[in-house]
């Protein structure tokens, strides 16, 4: 696809027949490559995010089987300290509604459901949000379908994160996803040591892999299968479960990652949560550390938007880290067992 082909600066939103109509394939990912490389050219402020990349700095640790990058991004601050109380939202503007986007922001239609927008903070050279077009609250159990049709969609260079309204939406009251590369997932690259090493294979299937996965920071469940029913019901399963067993009312604490690939279809990693934010985010002084953990420090690149916290950050703090936010063994041997139930 030519850029020239998608004449973006005459209107603001493509309708998804437009853009369908510049693509080869159905694939968004080409037409998110042409909606970033236009963006920024044209809208400034996108442009110095993208130019802020450029100084990040990163430090690596290794951990026994995996990596976990720590990032120092200072524009992310705004996102890591945001403010989720419910009635403060209800106060502020949306800066997800269409009304509310800066004027030189484009908008990819996809099915009339969604807006495909690049985000002005990016965490890596490529950074999408995926906004709900109507203001909807964000919760996932009645969009988990569009959510895997989406990883499908964007399945050439992209995968799609979603984060729970409790544990790292900076929106809570209105329904977003993200996307990302998939060679920016850490966790995606490492998936295949991390079944061999920490899996719990929870169904005996060819066509249908579940398997528990507790690599000593994390804990998730990973599905892996191209039969789209199978993963719907499994993931009702698992949030039921998960929210009956912890009696909450409204939506239980989960990061997403969708990616999907030709080859074995999709591949669902869910994070179970029991805090948004860990005990060092409220401490005083010295023993701060600003973070709020979601899908793309659980995927293994921690955001760390002040250098003081950058400097200090070491293998201990993030175990500690890990170890606040994520599910107990308790909980996670009791979901394992519920889904080996199932699944038997
Ligand atoms: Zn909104």
């Amino acid at each position: 696809m030519k850029l020239t082909e998608l004449n973006i600066f005459e209107k603001r939103i493509f309708s998804s027949k437009e853009v369908e109509s510049f693509l080869k394939t159905k694939n968004y990912a080409d037409a998110l490559v042409v909606l970033l490389r236009n963006q920024k050219l044209d809208w400034k402020f996108l442009s110095k995010g993208y130019a802020a990349l450029e100084k990040v700095r990163t430090k690596t640790f290794q951990f026994d089987g995996y990596t976990i990058n720590a990032q120092l991004n200072s524009q992310r601050i705004k996102s890591t300290t945001a403010n989720v109380k419910k009635e403060d939202v209800e106060k502020r503007e949306c800066f997800l509604c269409l009304d509310n986007l800066p004027k030189e922001q484009l908008g990819l239609e996809y099915k009339n459901e969604f807006l495909l927008l690049c985000n002005p903070y990016p965490v890596f050279y490529e950074h999408f949000t995926i906004v709900f077009k109507k203001h909807f609250p964000q919760r996932i159990d009645d969009s988990f379908h569009r959510f895997l049709k989406l990883a499908k969609r964007v399945s050439r260079y992209y995968s799609i994160l979603y984060n729970g309204a409790q544990c790292g939406a900076s929106a809570p009251d209105h329904l977003h996803f993200q996307a990302v590369a998939k060679k920016d997932l850490i966790i995606i690259k490492e998936s295949e040591s991390l079944i061999n090493k920490y899996g719990e294979k929870l169904v005996d299937s060819r066509r249908k892999d579940v398997y528990g996965i507790s690599d000593g920071l994390r804990k998730f469940i990973l599905i892996k299968s191209k039969d789209i029913n199978f993963i719907k019901n499994l993931f009702n399963n698992i949030y039921t479960a998960f929210k009956n067993a912890v009696k909450k009312e409204n939506e239980p604490l989960i990061n997403i990652i969708g990616n999907y690939n030709e080859k074995f279809g999709w591949e669902i990693y869910i994070f179970l949560r029991r805090k948004h934010r860990p005990d060092c985010y409220f401490e005083k002084g010295d023993k701060t550390l600003t973070i709020s953990p979601a899908a793309i420090d659980l995927s293994g690149t921690l955001i760390l938007p002040r250098k003081e916290d950058f400097n200090k950050i070491d293998k201990e703090k993030i175990k500690n880290i890990f170890e606040d936010v994520i599910i107990g063994k308790e909980l996670f041997d009791y979901l394992k067992s519920h889904l080996k139930k199932i699944l038997e």
